[in-house]
């Protein structure tokens, strides 16, 4: 493979060494803030799963860098955390740790002194398998650690984005959402490939019930609630569904219409990002008369791949 077919193939890819962002996630929530104004009077972020650190770059150009600019005495806080290391990035504090772990969660919150956060973003994701039902359950569980976090950080009002994976039970990941935010929105933003399943859900005007904000909250128990109503909801909707299938139509349990259970919690989708700005399915043709390859902005600190030539030199061969 030439050096230059990845700038061919994506040209988010390319747009982000030119314009020095570390990874081509950046433009997936620059996208989001585009139609949804994320950032607008956020003053302290959490950036969950934040390596190799394009988000946490993102939130750096907004929120901190314009306060330094302006004078701003207290500028915003930045709390970035990774399994990965990443290299510094101004005006946001990074931690390394697994953001399943309570410990990490202890972290986070240690560095924002009582003042909670407007905004929590969460781009995680697990090494993929290709096995989409167990990709699609590891994202969730990061996802729900996320959310333990959110509720210890997250003031009432605030913001939580992140990535999730629309596989056939993501359902129940909206409707537990909705137990805590009344706004949650799904956004494919247009440099994220449609060929992949992933996208992004913008949940909105954070409102948890009585007793769940703060650490140690019992949010485990509500999740679980939600998961229990889905999974009869969804037993009910299949029976209804086989009981109606002679009759042409949905028919609510009892003979009365209406629609469906689990589409009525369906949630807005939304596709966002410039149409002009790339289509990240397509290949483009690079002009040689112009064309100059730019090294990636900031090389993998700890790549897995080290181990694995590591291994494979240990155990006397090549991969
Ligand atoms: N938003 C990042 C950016 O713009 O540079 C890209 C994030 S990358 C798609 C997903 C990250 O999730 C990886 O760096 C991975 O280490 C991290 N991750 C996966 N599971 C994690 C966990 N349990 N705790 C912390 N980070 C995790």
């Amino acid at each position: 493979m030439g050096k230059s077919s990845k700038d061919k193939r994506d040209i988010f890819y390319r747009k982000a060494k030119e314009e020095g962002w570390r990874a081509r996630s950046a433009y997936k929530l620059l996208q989001i803030d585009e139609a949804f104004d994320i950032f607008s009077g956020v003053e302290h972020a959490v950036d969950l799963c934040a390596a190799p650190g394009s988000w946490s770059q993102v939130l750096s150009r907004k929120l901190y860098l314009p306060a330094l600019r302006a004078g701003n005495p207290s500028p915003p806080t930045i709390v970035a955390v990774d399994l990965q290391p990443m290299a510094p990035i101004e005006g946001v504090i990074q931690l390394q740790g697994d953001i399943t772990s309570e410990a990490t969660a202890k972290q986070v919150i240690s560095h924002f002194h009582g003042q909670p956060a407007d905004l929590v973003v969460c781009d995680g994701a697990p090494d993929v398998t290709g096995l989409h039902d167990l990709d699609e359950y590891v994202q969730a569980q990061l996802l729900l650690a996320a959310l333990s976090i959110v509720c210890a950080v997250l003031r009432p009002g605030g913001t939580f984005v992140a990535k999730i994976f629309r596989g056939k039970d993501v359902a129940l990941l909206y409707s537990q959402l909705k137990m805590l935010f009344p706004e949650v929105y799904v956004a494919k933003p247009k440099s994220s490939r449609n060929s992949s399943i992933e996208a992004f859900v913008v949940c909105r005007r954070f409102d948890p019930p009585p007793g769940l904000a703060g650490p140690g909250c019992a949010l485990q128990a509500l999740l679980a609630g939600a998961a229990e109503d889905y999974f009869l909801a969804a037993a009910a909707e299949a029976a209804a569904a086989a009981a109606a299938a002679g009759a042409g139509s949905w028919q609510a349990p009892g003979g009365g219409g209406g629609v469906p259970p689990l589409l009525a919690r369906a949630v807005p989708f939304l596709s966002c990002g410039d149409l002009s700005g790339g289509d990240a399915d397509r290949t483009y043709d690079l002009d040689p008369a112009t064309y100059v390859r730019l090294e990636p902005v900031q090389p993998p600190t700890a790549p897995n791949y080290k181990t694995a030539i590591a291994l494979a030199k240990g155990a006397g061969g090549g991969l």
